[in-house]
């Protein structure tokens, strides 16, 4: 029987990154604002309550909590930035770290200002990305990636989203300036993503 994901996000790009990364693996990936294709009489799911303390148990909140509600395997992620010299914020807050979820003109304002008011210029920092999927057996599989820089003041580049324009590769370019490819190879959720599929890949193989 051909095996269900459900890709529990509703950030089509996130969607996108998956079916993409996941390509050549035999499953059927459905994305939650396609779920009806597969559950016809699904109803209307509403967000689950991110409260864990780490990526991985948002990522794990999300990902078991579409599984209980749809009964289809489920993969969900979390991701965000953590500065060292901030005690690791913005963390799981970076959505919402000026206060309002996805405000990304404030949240960078706010990480400047709180590298400055620490009497720096620019900062380490590193994305994290957490991958959970959430099995119709009761197991799980997880997967994590990382992907270090530094914030600078200066913004650059319009690609990526979020806290790109300030995000600083080691070859000095902003993470905004990379093509979706080239941010692909060397993202968090790239590496998480990459991981992920290898072991799906090894779970599948042993099954059949
Ligand atoms: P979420 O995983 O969609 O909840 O993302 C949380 C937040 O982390 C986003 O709103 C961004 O502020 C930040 N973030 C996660 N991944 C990236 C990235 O690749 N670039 C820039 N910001 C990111």
């Amino acid at each position: 029987m051909e095996k269900i994901i459900l890709i529990a996000t509703s950030n089509e790009g996130k969607v996108r990154e998956m079916v993409q990364a996941f390509d050549g693996l035999p499953v059927r990936l459905v994305s939650l604002s396609r779920i009806r294709e597969v559950l016809p009489h699904a109803e209307e799911i509403a967000e689950p309550v991110e409260d864990g303390a780490t990526f991985m148990e948002n990522a794990r909140i999300k990902a078991w909590y579409y599984r209980e509600k749809t009964g289809l395997s489920s993969l969900a992620d979390d991701s965000g930035l953590s500065v060292d010299l901030l005690g690791g914020a913005p963390g799981v807050y970076s959505a919402r770290y000026a206060g309002v979820h996805g405000d990304d003109a404030a949240n960078n304002a706010k990480l400047i200002a709180e590298i400055a008011a620490r009497g720096m210029d620019h900062a380490p920092a590193a994305y994290h990305c957490a991958l959970v999927l959430a099995l119709e057996d009761g197991s799980e599989l997880t997967a994590e990636g990382t992907c270090r820089g530094t914030i600078r003041p200066a913004a650059r580049g319009s690609g990526g989203f979020g806290y790109d324009p300030h995000f600083y590769l080691a070859d000095g370019r902003a993470m905004a300036e990379l093509t979706r490819e080239e941010k692909h190879e060397i993202s968090h959720r790239g590496a998480a993503l990459k991981i992920m599929k290898e072991e799906l890949h090894s779970l599948i193989s042993t099954a059949s």
